[in-house]
């Protein structure tokens, strides 16, 4: 009997399916026509090691018997041709316009079933050789061909949409199915086409459906990319759910030693695995994800894991000390705040990498609120983005006074975007968001090249300006290539170095400041000078100034307040004020905003005032206008 290949079939997917089984699966619709595709198949393939029987022991049986069976498996040939089709689009679109395809070729597949019911099939026997052949034969080959072909197209059409996986297997898979029934077209008695669909179901398996791909090998749990295709399945049938990430970065638990860090990850592990409702994912190192559909079990097993986490870890071990964990967390509680999976993936991304830069926050929740907070900054991000391209930022100059000399020697110049209807945006607004995305550094040398070309043109040292203060961002420091920058933009507009002053700011970090360091050494042998700013605002150190190569020290306007206001801060400006002019340094008062102000501060000896009393940050020309004015005599 020639069976052996259709029981070689039948034995592979019994042994895949048997493996599928044994392990737990996402869920995923694909996954659902994964087991519908090989369930299919074992139907065909059992149906023609049947028939093969039938036709064979023809005699004893009934001729409508034997012929029914044999029109059985041709139509469960057409019907495994559907399965490949259904599983071929279930990723590439929408589950609504996949299910309105799915249909028609449905009906068609079933209109094709009863075509070959209909027509009459002959049945050649020869010694071990059976076969089928005639008009019902003919009708399975059409309709299973045209399914190929159709399946193929689809894939070639919407290929850019589908898993590039799925494309591949489903295309080596149809590409197998031809060539099996061309041979079986030309060659009756080589019965290879229920084979080829056995062949499938393994590349299937293989390339996309293996439930161990899905799985996190250290904690069983399934893995990031099993995330990714859980959340577009969830989009895709609109039934979107909630979840819930703990993260033990370090940034987080940062007192845990390293070698321990294994033995909390299993204990965690072993925790989570026995929090309920949920489905479980290791999508980071040290980071789990718990998916859920509701957000009551979501807000239960927060509860649960809150406890828990309050509770030091590895009680139970010799030798070793028990340490309380502070994971962050990041709440999803209701997944209709983004309206695709990718949308809601890049939230995901964006607001793990945000908890990171602030570790001060442990709980993120991804609501409708901070999403139009990320909405707004994307915004920002591109209103800078286009600023820059079509040039609309600009250098605003605010005046500073010197008490001795009672002229206006500096200016502070200071970033303004404007708006392309004509109104501005004041730096609070987009700094911070440059800052964050590393913007800054082309937008500060951007001011900066401004600011040279302003000095260029204008020469302002003839209305009795010694320096132009410019602002620069931590950001900026952290970069190697800020000194031989900037020299060469003032290279590039022959610009005296000692019109330069640039304003720095604490920076927290050691690493950063060896670099700032650096940098300020290089740009002082060029010839700039430094201040200290924001002197006062609550992270001073006094040490800083000694440490840092500083000209000047600028109050904060915030300091300089204080100073009018309460009798404890003006023994500290004093006090300041002293030490910094006894190490040499001249003092800037930012935020003067009244005659008495400048009085008192001119009483205690304040080298330069700086603020609203004299102007507010102006454009270019109105500050030379200003200087034309005011320095006249
Ligand atoms: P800052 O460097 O401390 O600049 C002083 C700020 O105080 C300016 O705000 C100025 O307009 C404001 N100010 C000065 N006098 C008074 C006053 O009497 N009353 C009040 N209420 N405010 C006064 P602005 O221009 O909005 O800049 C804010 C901050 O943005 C700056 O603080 C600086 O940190 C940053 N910034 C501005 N331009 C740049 C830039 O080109 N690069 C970088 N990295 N940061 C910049
Ligand atoms: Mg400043
Ligand atoms: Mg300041």
């Amino acid at each position: 009997m020639n069976i052996q290949m259709q029981l070689c079939g039948l034995i592979i997917i019994l042994l895949i399916l048997y493996f599928y089984k044994r392990q737990e699966t996402v869920g995923l619709y694909t996954e659902a026509l994964f087991r519908r595709a090989a369930y299919i198949c074992i139907g065909c393939l059992a149906l023609d090691i049947l028939s093969v029987i039938f036709i064979m022991g023809r005699s004893m049986l009934p001729d409508l018997l034997v012929r029914s069976e044999c029109k059985l498996y041709l139509a469960s040939l057409v019907g495994t041709g559907y399965a490949a089709l259904t599983y071929a689009c279930a990723d590439a679109f929408g589950l609504m316009q996949v299910n309105r395809f799915i249909k028609k070729m449905g009906i068609a597949t079933a209109a094709v079933s009863v075509i070959i019911f209909l027509l009459p099939v002959h049945i050649y026997h020869e010694g071990r050789t059976v076969y089928t052949y005639g008009p019902a034969c003919v009708a399975t080959y059409i309709g299973a061909v045209s399914l190929i072909i159709a399946t193929l197209i689809y894939t070639a059409k919407r290929g850019t949409r589908m898993n590039p996986r799925r494309r591949r297997a489903i295309r080596t898979w149809m590409g197998i199915w031809l060539a099996a029934a061309v041979v079986q077209f030309f060659n009756s008695g080589m019965l290879l086409v229920g084979f080829a669909s056995a062949l499938g179901i393994v590349i299937l398996f293989f390339e996309l459906e293996n439930p161990e791909s899905n799985l996190d090998r250290g904690t069983g749990f399934f893995n990031a990319r099993a995330f990714i295709d859980y959340v577009k399945f969830k989009y895709n049938n609109k039934n979107k759910g909630c979840c819930l990430i703990i993260s033990l970065d370090n940034a987080h638990a940062s007192d845990i030693r390293i070698e321990h860090m294994e033995d909390i990850l299993a204990e965690v592990t072993e925790f989570i695995g026995r929090i309920p409702e949920t489905k479980r994912f290791k999508t980071d190192e040290k980071e789990f994800l718990l998916a859920f559909e509701s957000r009551e079990q979501m807000e239960r097993a927060y509860t649960i894991i809150g406890n828990r986490f309050q509770e030091e870890w590895l009680m139970g071990m010799e030798n070793v000390t028990p340490v309380s964990l502070q994971p962050y967390y990041l709440l999803v509680p209701n997944a209709e705040v983004a309206n695709s999976a990718e949308e809601m993936l890049g939230y995901i991304k964006y607001f793990r990498s945000h908890s990171l830069d602030n570790p001060d926050e442990h709980t993120i929740v991804i609501d409708a609120d901070s999403v139009a907070k990320k909405r707004e900054r994307d915004a920002m991000l591109t209103t800078i983005i286009q600023a820059m391209d079509e040039d609309r930022v600009e250098v605003f100059f605010q005046p500073i006074y010197a008490t001795e000399t009672r002229r206006f020697v500096s200016a502070e110049a200071l970033v303004r975007i404007r708006r392309e209807d004509g109104s501005i945006i004041p730096p609070g607004l987009f700094i911070p968001i440059a800052e964050e995305t590393g913007l800054i550094v082309k937008l500060g040398e951007r001011v900066f090249e401004k600011v040279c070309v302003f000095i260029k043109k204008y020469a302002p040292e003839q209305y009795g300006v010694e320096y132009i203060e410019i602002n620069l961002s931590v950001v900026q420091c952290e970069a190697k290539s800020l000194a031989k920058c900037y020299s060469e933009i003032m290279d590039r507009y022959r610009i005296n170095p000692a019109f330069i002053n640039l304003e720095i700011t604490e920076s927290a970090s050691i690493l950063t400041r060896k670099t700032l360091l650096d940098n300020m050494r290089t740009l002082i042998n060029y010839g700039v000078s430094f201040s200290l700013d924001d002197f006062g605002n609550g992270q001073s150190n006094l040490n800083y100034i000694v440490d840092m190569p500083v000209h000047i020290v600028k109050f904060d306007r915030d300091m300089t307040q204080a100073y009018f206001e309460n009798e404890k801060a003006k023994y500290v400006l004093q006090a300041a004020t002293d030490m910094i002019q006894g190490l040499g340094l001249k003092v800037v008062a930012e935020g003067v905003e009244t005659a008495e102000q400048l009085q008192k501060l001119e009483r205690l000896g304040i080298d330069y005032i700086q603020g609203y009393y004299f102007s507010k940050p102006i454009e270019q020309d109105r500050y030379i206008e200003f200087l034309k004015v005011k320095n006249a005599s």
